[in-house]
Protein backbone atom coordinates (compact mmCIF):
# COMPACT_ATOMS: atom_id res chain seq x y z
CA UNK A 1 0.00 0.00 0.00
CA UNK A 2 1.11 3.30 -0.41
CA UNK A 3 -1.70 6.34 -0.31
CA UNK A 4 0.67 8.24 2.34
CA UNK A 5 1.79 11.06 0.83
CA UNK A 6 3.52 13.38 3.08
CA UNK A 7 2.84 17.06 1.02
CA UNK A 8 -0.25 17.03 3.14
CA UNK A 9 1.62 16.46 6.79
CA UNK A 10 4.31 19.01 5.88
CA UNK A 11 5.69 21.19 8.05
CA UNK A 12 3.53 19.81 11.21
CA UNK A 13 4.20 19.58 14.40
CA UNK A 14 5.87 16.44 14.07
CA UNK A 15 8.35 17.67 11.20
CA UNK A 16 9.51 19.87 13.64
CA UNK A 17 10.55 17.19 16.13
CA UNK A 18 12.20 15.32 13.17
CA UNK A 19 14.12 17.82 11.48
CA UNK A 20 15.41 20.07 14.14
CA UNK A 21 16.28 16.75 16.10
CA UNK A 22 18.29 15.85 12.43
CA UNK A 23 19.40 19.06 11.90
CA UNK A 24 21.03 18.86 15.60
CA UNK A 25 22.33 14.92 14.84
CA UNK A 26 23.79 16.47 11.61
CA UNK A 27 25.79 19.61 13.21
CA UNK A 28 27.48 17.76 15.70
CA UNK A 29 28.54 14.93 13.13
CA UNK A 30 29.99 16.90 10.77
CA UNK A 31 32.39 18.74 13.10
CA UNK A 32 34.78 16.04 12.68
CA UNK A 33 36.27 16.31 8.69
CA UNK A 34 36.01 12.70 8.34
CA UNK A 35 33.90 11.21 5.78
CA UNK A 36 30.19 10.76 6.79
CA UNK A 37 27.31 8.79 4.67
CA UNK A 38 23.79 9.87 5.44
CA UNK A 39 21.09 7.38 4.48
CA UNK A 40 16.81 8.37 4.95
CA UNK A 41 15.35 5.22 4.13
CA UNK A 42 11.86 6.93 3.98
CA UNK A 43 12.97 10.31 2.03
CA UNK A 44 9.89 12.04 0.40
CA UNK A 45 9.81 14.02 -2.28
CA UNK A 46 12.04 16.20 -0.52
CA UNK A 47 10.20 19.43 -0.97
CA UNK A 48 7.28 20.67 -0.42
CA UNK A 49 4.74 23.18 -2.22
CA UNK A 50 2.30 24.86 1.01
CA UNK A 51 0.41 26.98 -1.09
CA UNK A 52 -0.63 23.85 -3.16
CA UNK A 53 -3.95 22.24 -2.34
CA UNK A 54 -2.32 18.48 -1.03
CA UNK A 55 -1.17 21.24 2.10
CA UNK A 56 -3.92 23.36 2.02
CA UNK A 57 -6.61 20.41 2.83
CA UNK A 58 -5.97 20.74 6.23
CA UNK A 59 -2.71 23.37 6.46
CA UNK A 60 -1.09 20.89 9.04
CA UNK A 61 1.65 23.15 8.68
CA UNK A 62 -0.19 25.98 10.89
CA UNK A 63 0.52 23.86 14.19
CA UNK A 64 4.26 23.52 13.40
CA UNK A 65 6.28 25.73 11.10
CA UNK A 66 3.80 28.49 10.89
CA UNK A 67 3.90 29.02 14.90
CA UNK A 68 7.55 29.48 14.37
CA UNK A 69 7.94 31.45 11.39
CA UNK A 70 7.56 34.65 12.89
CA UNK A 71 10.40 34.24 15.57
CA UNK A 72 14.16 35.99 14.99
CA UNK A 73 16.14 32.47 14.07
CA UNK A 74 18.79 34.70 15.32
CA UNK A 75 17.16 36.22 18.61
CA UNK A 76 19.55 35.47 21.53
CA UNK A 77 16.92 34.01 23.83
CA UNK A 78 15.68 30.80 21.14
CA UNK A 79 17.16 27.77 21.83
CA UNK A 80 20.05 26.19 19.52
CA UNK A 81 17.58 23.33 18.86
CA UNK A 82 14.97 25.73 17.33
CA UNK A 83 17.46 28.39 15.95
CA UNK A 84 19.59 25.99 13.55
CA UNK A 85 16.44 24.27 12.17
CA UNK A 86 14.56 27.54 11.63
CA UNK A 87 17.84 29.46 10.11
CA UNK A 88 17.87 26.65 7.53
CA UNK A 89 14.24 26.06 6.66
CA UNK A 90 14.78 30.25 6.16
CA UNK A 91 16.86 29.78 3.96
CA UNK A 92 14.39 27.65 1.74
CA UNK A 93 12.36 30.39 1.27
CA UNK A 94 14.14 33.26 0.64
CA UNK A 95 11.59 35.72 0.15
CA UNK A 96 11.22 35.71 3.84
CA UNK A 97 7.60 33.94 2.69
CA UNK A 98 6.50 30.54 4.01
CA UNK A 99 5.48 29.40 0.78
CA UNK A 100 7.70 25.76 0.91
CA UNK A 101 8.83 23.65 3.28
CA UNK A 102 11.80 21.30 3.02
CA UNK A 103 11.89 17.81 3.27
CA UNK A 104 14.49 15.81 5.37
CA UNK A 105 16.99 15.00 2.62
CA UNK A 106 17.25 19.09 1.72
CA UNK A 107 18.11 19.83 5.52
CA UNK A 108 20.90 16.76 5.23
CA UNK A 109 21.46 18.22 1.91
CA UNK A 110 22.69 21.70 3.00
CA UNK A 111 24.70 20.18 6.26
CA UNK A 112 26.56 17.71 4.28
CA UNK A 113 29.84 18.18 3.13
CA UNK A 114 32.09 17.63 -0.07
CA UNK A 115 33.45 14.60 1.24
CA UNK A 116 30.17 13.14 2.25
CA UNK A 117 27.42 10.98 1.21
CA UNK A 118 23.36 10.60 0.98
CA UNK A 119 21.73 7.72 -0.17
CA UNK A 120 18.44 8.08 -0.40
CA UNK A 121 15.46 5.34 -0.57
CA UNK A 122 11.46 6.19 -1.53
CA UNK A 123 9.22 3.61 -3.29
CA UNK A 124 6.23 5.95 -4.08
CA UNK A 125 6.78 6.41 -7.98
CA UNK A 126 5.65 10.09 -7.73
CA UNK A 127 7.73 11.40 -4.93
CA UNK A 128 10.90 9.41 -6.24
CA UNK A 129 10.39 10.90 -9.45
CA UNK A 130 9.87 13.94 -7.39
CA UNK A 131 13.22 13.64 -5.22
CA UNK A 132 15.28 12.78 -8.36
CA UNK A 133 14.39 16.13 -9.93
CA UNK A 134 15.15 18.26 -7.03
CA UNK A 135 18.58 16.50 -6.50
CA UNK A 136 19.41 16.15 -9.82
CA UNK A 137 23.13 17.27 -10.42
CA UNK A 138 24.45 16.17 -6.77
CA UNK A 139 27.09 13.81 -7.45
CA UNK A 140 27.21 12.74 -3.48
CA UNK A 141 23.56 11.42 -3.45
CA UNK A 142 22.79 8.39 -4.61
CA UNK A 143 18.25 7.75 -5.03
CA UNK A 144 17.36 4.15 -4.35
CA UNK A 145 13.49 3.02 -6.03
CA UNK A 146 13.37 0.07 -3.11
CA UNK A 147 12.27 -0.86 0.01
CA UNK A 148 13.99 1.47 2.65
CA UNK A 149 13.60 -1.06 5.74
CA UNK A 150 15.25 -3.37 3.78
CA UNK A 151 17.46 -1.58 1.63
CA UNK A 152 19.06 0.26 4.32
CA UNK A 153 20.74 -2.77 5.84
CA UNK A 154 21.74 -3.59 2.50
CA UNK A 155 24.16 -0.41 2.29
CA UNK A 156 25.44 -1.13 5.79
CA UNK A 157 28.38 -0.72 6.88
CA UNK A 158 29.17 2.08 4.65
CA UNK A 159 33.00 2.46 3.22
CA UNK A 160 33.37 6.21 5.27
CA UNK A 161 32.66 3.93 8.79
CA UNK A 162 30.66 6.66 9.99
CA UNK A 163 27.24 7.30 9.16
CA UNK A 164 23.70 8.69 10.54
CA UNK A 165 20.43 6.35 9.51
CA UNK A 166 17.20 8.45 9.66
CA UNK A 167 14.29 6.10 9.44
CA UNK A 168 10.67 7.77 8.86
CA UNK A 169 8.06 5.52 7.87
CA UNK A 170 4.73 6.18 6.93
CA UNK A 171 2.92 4.00 9.48
CA UNK A 172 -0.14 3.52 6.92
CA UNK A 173 0.35 0.05 7.64
CA UNK A 174 0.27 -1.30 11.77
CA UNK A 175 3.15 -3.56 10.52
CA UNK A 176 5.59 -0.90 10.05
CA UNK A 177 5.91 -0.21 14.08
CA UNK A 178 7.65 -3.61 14.09
CA UNK A 179 9.07 -3.57 11.13
CA UNK A 180 10.82 -0.35 11.66
CA UNK A 181 12.06 -1.61 14.91
CA UNK A 182 13.22 -4.93 13.64
CA UNK A 183 15.45 -3.33 10.84
CA UNK A 184 17.03 -1.26 13.33
CA UNK A 185 18.20 -3.76 15.26
CA UNK A 186 19.74 -6.00 12.06
CA UNK A 187 21.31 -2.44 10.90
CA UNK A 188 22.93 -2.08 14.09
CA UNK A 189 24.01 -5.41 14.62
CA UNK A 190 26.59 -4.93 10.94
CA UNK A 191 26.74 -1.11 11.64
CA UNK A 192 26.61 -0.58 15.38
CA UNK A 193 28.81 2.97 15.53
CA UNK A 194 26.26 4.65 13.48
CA UNK A 195 23.94 7.19 14.40
CA UNK A 196 20.30 5.82 14.21
CA UNK A 197 17.14 8.06 14.35
CA UNK A 198 13.25 6.98 14.07
CA UNK A 199 10.45 8.71 13.67
CA UNK A 200 7.41 7.61 15.19
CA UNK A 201 3.55 9.23 15.81
CA UNK A 202 1.53 8.52 19.05
CA UNK A 203 -1.78 7.38 17.82
CA UNK A 204 -1.90 4.29 20.42
CA UNK A 205 0.43 4.75 23.00
CA UNK A 206 0.42 0.76 23.45
CA UNK A 207 1.95 0.78 19.94
CA UNK A 208 4.98 3.22 21.39
CA UNK A 209 5.16 1.27 24.70
CA UNK A 210 5.30 -2.07 23.10
CA UNK A 211 8.53 -0.11 20.22
CA UNK A 212 10.23 1.24 23.80
CA UNK A 213 10.43 -2.43 25.42
CA UNK A 214 11.34 -4.21 22.06
CA UNK A 215 14.29 -1.81 21.33
CA UNK A 216 15.18 -2.18 25.49
CA UNK A 217 15.05 -5.87 25.30
CA UNK A 218 16.94 -5.70 22.34
CA UNK A 219 20.55 -5.30 23.86
CA UNK A 220 21.21 -2.09 22.33
CA UNK A 221 22.85 0.65 24.49
CA UNK A 222 22.87 3.88 24.37
CA UNK A 223 19.31 4.69 23.21
CA UNK A 224 17.41 8.56 24.02
CA UNK A 225 13.75 9.15 23.11
CA UNK A 226 12.37 12.62 22.52
CA UNK A 227 8.60 13.75 22.12
CA UNK A 228 6.81 16.54 21.46
CA UNK A 229 2.71 16.32 21.86
CA UNK A 230 0.09 18.87 21.23
CA UNK A 231 -2.57 17.27 22.47
CA UNK A 232 -4.04 15.23 25.20
CA UNK A 233 -2.88 11.10 24.61
CA UNK A 234 -6.80 10.55 25.11
CA UNK A 235 -7.73 12.63 21.96
CA UNK A 236 -8.69 11.80 18.68
CA UNK A 237 -5.60 11.42 15.77
CA UNK A 238 -2.21 12.09 16.01
CA UNK A 239 -1.66 13.92 19.58
CA UNK A 240 2.41 13.66 19.90
CA UNK A 241 5.42 12.35 18.01
CA UNK A 242 8.46 11.16 19.26
CA UNK A 243 12.30 10.86 17.88
CA UNK A 244 13.75 7.20 19.24
CA UNK A 245 18.01 7.83 19.08
CA UNK A 246 20.51 4.76 18.98
CA UNK A 247 24.32 6.30 19.80
CA UNK A 248 23.14 9.90 19.81
CA UNK A 249 25.40 12.89 20.23
CA UNK A 250 26.73 13.49 23.79
CA UNK A 251 25.46 16.98 23.14
CA UNK A 252 21.92 16.11 22.18
CA UNK A 253 20.43 15.32 25.75
CA UNK A 254 21.01 19.12 27.12
CA UNK A 255 19.97 20.69 23.66
CA UNK A 256 16.95 19.11 23.61
CA UNK A 257 15.89 19.66 27.63
CA UNK A 258 16.54 23.44 26.69
CA UNK A 259 14.75 23.40 23.26
CA UNK A 260 11.67 20.71 24.03
CA UNK A 261 9.82 22.74 26.59
CA UNK A 262 10.00 25.50 24.35
CA UNK A 263 8.21 24.10 21.30
CA UNK A 264 5.77 22.43 23.78
CA UNK A 265 4.65 25.87 24.62
CA UNK A 266 5.18 27.53 21.66
CA UNK A 267 3.02 24.75 19.31
CA UNK A 268 0.99 22.91 22.06
CA UNK A 269 0.21 26.12 24.00
CA UNK A 270 -1.14 24.69 27.32
CA UNK A 271 -1.47 21.73 25.80
CA UNK A 272 1.42 21.14 24.51
CA UNK A 273 3.81 17.97 26.64
CA UNK A 274 7.30 16.17 26.03
CA UNK A 275 9.29 13.77 27.06
CA UNK A 276 12.80 13.44 27.69
CA UNK A 277 14.29 9.61 28.43
CA UNK A 278 17.68 7.74 28.28
CA UNK A 279 15.61 4.74 27.38
CA UNK A 280 18.81 2.52 27.29
CA UNK A 281 21.91 3.77 29.55
CA UNK A 282 25.29 4.17 27.24
N1 LIG B 1 11.35 11.71 5.55
C1 LIG B 1 10.52 12.60 4.78
C2 LIG B 1 10.69 14.00 5.30
O1 LIG B 1 10.93 14.16 6.50
O2 LIG B 1 10.60 14.94 4.51
C3 LIG B 1 9.07 12.20 4.83
C4 LIG B 1 8.83 10.77 4.54
S1 LIG B 1 7.16 10.26 4.60
C5 LIG B 1 6.78 10.27 6.28
C6 LIG B 1 7.29 8.56 4.24
C7 LIG B 1 7.71 8.26 2.80
O3 LIG B 1 8.03 6.87 2.72
C8 LIG B 1 6.62 8.47 1.76
O4 LIG B 1 7.11 9.34 0.77
C9 LIG B 1 6.33 7.08 1.17
O5 LIG B 1 6.07 7.11 -0.20
C10 LIG B 1 7.63 6.38 1.46
N2 LIG B 1 7.54 4.91 1.62
C11 LIG B 1 6.51 4.15 2.06
N3 LIG B 1 6.89 2.88 2.24
C12 LIG B 1 8.22 2.84 1.92
C13 LIG B 1 9.20 1.81 1.93
N4 LIG B 1 8.91 0.57 2.34
N5 LIG B 1 10.46 2.13 1.57
C14 LIG B 1 10.79 3.39 1.17
N6 LIG B 1 9.90 4.40 1.14
C15 LIG B 1 8.64 4.13 1.50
Amino acid sequence: MLSYLHSFHAGNFADVLKHSVSVQILSYLTQKPKPLYYLDTHSGAGAFALEQTEAQKNKEYENGIGQLWELDPNAENLPGLVSEYLTLTHTFNPDNKLTRYPGSPWFAQQQLREQDRLGLFELHPREQATLRQNFAGDRRIHVFQDDGFHGCISQLPPKERRGYVLMDPPYEVKQDYQTAVSSLIKAHKKFTNCTYALWYPMVDRYRINAMEKAFKDSGIRNIQLFELGIKKDSEKGMTASGMIIINPPWTLMKIMQEGLPFLSKQLGGKHGHFRIEQLVAE
